[in-house]
């Protein structure tokens, strides 16, 4: 693949999660219904809690893991927490386990340990996969790396094993996406069985989703089928696999594919900021919609400072 092109899905991977968070975020925790109800289809940027193209701790841990990805060189858990804690802003709306997770690690738990006992036997929720875009990025040259280190970030506060499987999952996608031209014909089949032969989806929860995107991709059945069945909740085993369905139905667009993502309620800002990051790796940064990026916040740690982080993945990866 031509270097430029490949250095732009390295940004779309990155800005597409900032992209599909801040979209998704006006709605969190808003059944689809609700939001026929109020905004009928929503097409733009609503004016959200901390105001209009603003973010939340999706996209804030996806800079932490970026950030520590640059720093050393490749994946190192214990810097990775650090950046996590330092760029811990509590207003940008983080979940209980993760908090947990990163406050035993402040108190002296190492990161290998400080999720194990969230929530009893860690945590199965999407908070690790939400963020694992630039691992995908990073590694999309070495799927077995890819794996191996998307596990071990799941692990600084997403444990469980399902928790680990779905980060692993969402950074596979996402490096498969990079390596996909996008002005060729996509084949579901083989993304399918690249995954079946890299990830163990024997788990009842991950294969039976499996089963019906398979099935949803011939029958294209109504927006809340999709809902209910695959589910967009926070649990990674629905939320992970909805924004692979989001992408795979509608490969042409970045624009659709977040759009349909977030339309169908749920975890809306972290089912876009997946969805987003996968769709942005397969089209890159050029195809993301520019009424969207114009609207993005571009303070300190903003549009320009991702745009930024994907460019040094990519200058650290092909040693220019
Ligand atoms: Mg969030």
């Amino acid at each position: 693949m031509e270097r430029q092109r490949l250095k732009d899905k390295f940004i779309g991977a990155l800005v597409g999660t900032f992209v599909g968070d801040t979209l998704g975020m006006a709605v969190e925790g808003y059944s689809l219904n609700q939001i026929e109800a109020e905004y009928g289809h929503i097409e733009h940027m609503l004016e959200a809690r901390l105001g209009s193209g603003t973010y939340t701790d999706d996209t804030e841990m996806m800079i932490g893991v970026a950030e520590s990805l640059i720093a050393v060189n490749g994946f190192d858990g214990k810097d990775m927490a650090n950046k996590f804690i330092t760029n811990l802003n509590l207003d940008r709306g983080y979940g209980s386990g993760t908090i947990q997770a990163l406050n035993n690690i402040k108190a002296g738990t190492s990161w290998q340990e400080a999720g194990k006992y969230v929530f009893g036997n860690g945590s199965f929720g999407n908070g690790s996969a939400m963020r694992v875009a630039p691992i995908g990025v990073f590694y999309h040259d070495n799927y077995e790396k890819l794996k191996e280190k998307a596990k071990k970030s799941s692990l600084i506060t997403h444990a469980h094993p399902l928790g680990k499987t779905g980060a692993t999952l969402q950074a596979l996608t996402v490096g498969y996406a990079i390596n996909q031209a996008s002005d060729s014909d996509f084949s579901v089949e083989n993304y399918l069985n690249f995954l079946s032969k890299l990830l163990d989806l024997d788990s009842k929860e991950f294969s039976h989703k499996f089963r019906l995107i398979n099935e949803y991709l011939d029958d294209q059945p109504n927006k809340e089928q999709v809902a209910k069945e695959l589910g967009s909740d926070t649990r990674v085993f629905n939320s992970v696999p909805t924004s692979i369905y989001s992408f795979l139905a509608n490969l042409n667009e970045f624009r659709d594919a977040v759009l349909y993502a977030i339309n169908l309620g749920g975890d809306t800002d972290t089912v876009g900021a997946m969805t987003g990051a996968i769709a942005g790796a397969y089209h890159g940064f050029d195809k993301i919609p520019k009424d969207w990026l114009n609207n993005l916040e571009n303070n300190k740690k903003g549009l320009d400072y991702i745009i930024n982080l994907g460019e040094r993945l990519f200058e650290l990866r092909y040693n220019c």
